[in-house]
């Protein structure tokens, strides 16, 4: 049987952001014949329509109301309700992203919907089974919903964006959004984080082994070579040697890059739980014994501020060389 399904779209800095383009492709999967409807909200939310067609939305929901420029919880949920007035879908995605599991799971409550949140992959198999990690990713859970409305976040990073071109409508739907209980005026970018750590494909990450702010410099170097980000362990950040928004793990993002570059970090259970998923992990430790080791492709043993330049200057070489091959 058909299913109808919405995407919940979302931009970032004035572009799509791909864990978009991910979600749309896990609605294809869902929905094999017809059906597939995608909402984004905020300014200038029509230049996104043609974009999301190139993945499969055959109906594009934009509003652009100035009440939902930035996110806020009460704003988005008003508007996400509406649109499900009006499209009535069987299926509810977004991406497993800050706003998305915020929103969700609030407008999953008020819809008596079922919820599964944080999903790696979602097949057809009479019905639709979703997979997610539990017990802090030691293990995969497959679960078949069979409620009338379900709603799902999807982790970045992990089904690959399919292209898939439709033609597609745009439809212009005015939100009544009234009594917000909080107003975002501004929103201040950290300068730091040059590639979104969340959606990063390689990220080198420090632990209390760097053992400073400018211990992070030469981990901040090879991710420039790599075009990945900088991340951290919660020892880094309680330590005050990095931000808390570059914090992986159990109480902070879950990530899924190509490359996770571990940099003296013991490898306990809530780091774990942020990036085990990763495709391949490289650990670098003093200690051999380090739990680290025992999820990682590759290790290393050693000292990490002798290791990471080396990596680096080996890096810059083979990019440089399959450069040289490609021109
Ligand atoms: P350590 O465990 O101190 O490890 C430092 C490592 O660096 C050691 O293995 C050492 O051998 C190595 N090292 C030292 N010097 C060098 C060098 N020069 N070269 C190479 N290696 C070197 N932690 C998280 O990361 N994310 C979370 O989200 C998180 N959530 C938590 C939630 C709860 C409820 C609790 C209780 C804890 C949480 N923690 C979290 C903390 C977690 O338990 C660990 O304490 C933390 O991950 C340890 O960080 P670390 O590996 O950097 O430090």
């Amino acid at each position: 049987m058909t299913k109808k399904v919405l995407v919940l779209a979302e931009a970032k800095n004035g572009k799509l952001r791909n864990v978009s383009f991910e979600v749309l492709t896990v609605a294809n999967r869902i929905a094999s014949d017809v059906d597939i409807n995608a909402c984004i909200f905020g300014s200038n939310a029509e230049n996104y329509s043609e974009e999301l067609s190139k993945y499969g939305a055959q109906k594009v929901y934009i509003t652009d109301n100035e009440e939902l420029k930035n996110y806020t919880p009460d704003g988005y949920k008003q508007a996400l309700l509406q649109v499900i007035e009006e499209v009535n879908p069987d299926v509810v995605l977004t991406g497993h992203t800050s706003i998305g599991k915020d929103i969700l799971p609030r407008v999953a409550a008020r819809l008596n919907a079922a919820l599964v949140s944080d999903c790696t992959d979602v097949e057809m198999d009479n019905g639709i089974v979703f997979t997610r990690p539990i017990y802090s990713g030691k293990t995969f859970q497959k679960k078949k919903v069979n409620d009338d409305l379900v709603m799902a976040t999807i982790r970045p990073n992990n089904i690959e964006a399919i292209e898939n071109p439709v033609n597609s409508e745009t439809i212009k739907l005015l939100a009544t959004i009234k009594d917000l209980r909080s107003v975002v005026k501004e929103v201040v970018s950290k300068a730091s984080g040059k590639v979104d750590l969340s959606e990063a494909k390689a990220i080198i990450s420090g632990g209390r082994g760097v053992k400073s702010a400018e211990g992070f410099k030469p981990l901040q170097e090879l991710a420039d070579v790599l075009g990945g980000a900088v991340g951290a362990s919660r020892a880094a950040c309680d330590a005050d040697y990095c931000d808390y928004s570059l914090q992986i793990g159990q109480t902070g993002k879950v990530v899924t890059p190509d490359l996770y570059i571990a940099c003296g970090i013991s490898g306990a259970i809530q780091h774990l739980a942020g990036m085990s998923s990763s495709k391949v992990i490289v650990a670098i430790n003093k200690d051999p014994e380090a739990n680290i080791f025992q999820v990682s492709d590759y290790g290393i043993v050693g000292d990490l501020f002798e290791v990471v330049p080396l990596l680096t200057e080996e890096f810059k070489k083979v990019i440089n060389e399959t450069k040289t091959l490609v021109e």
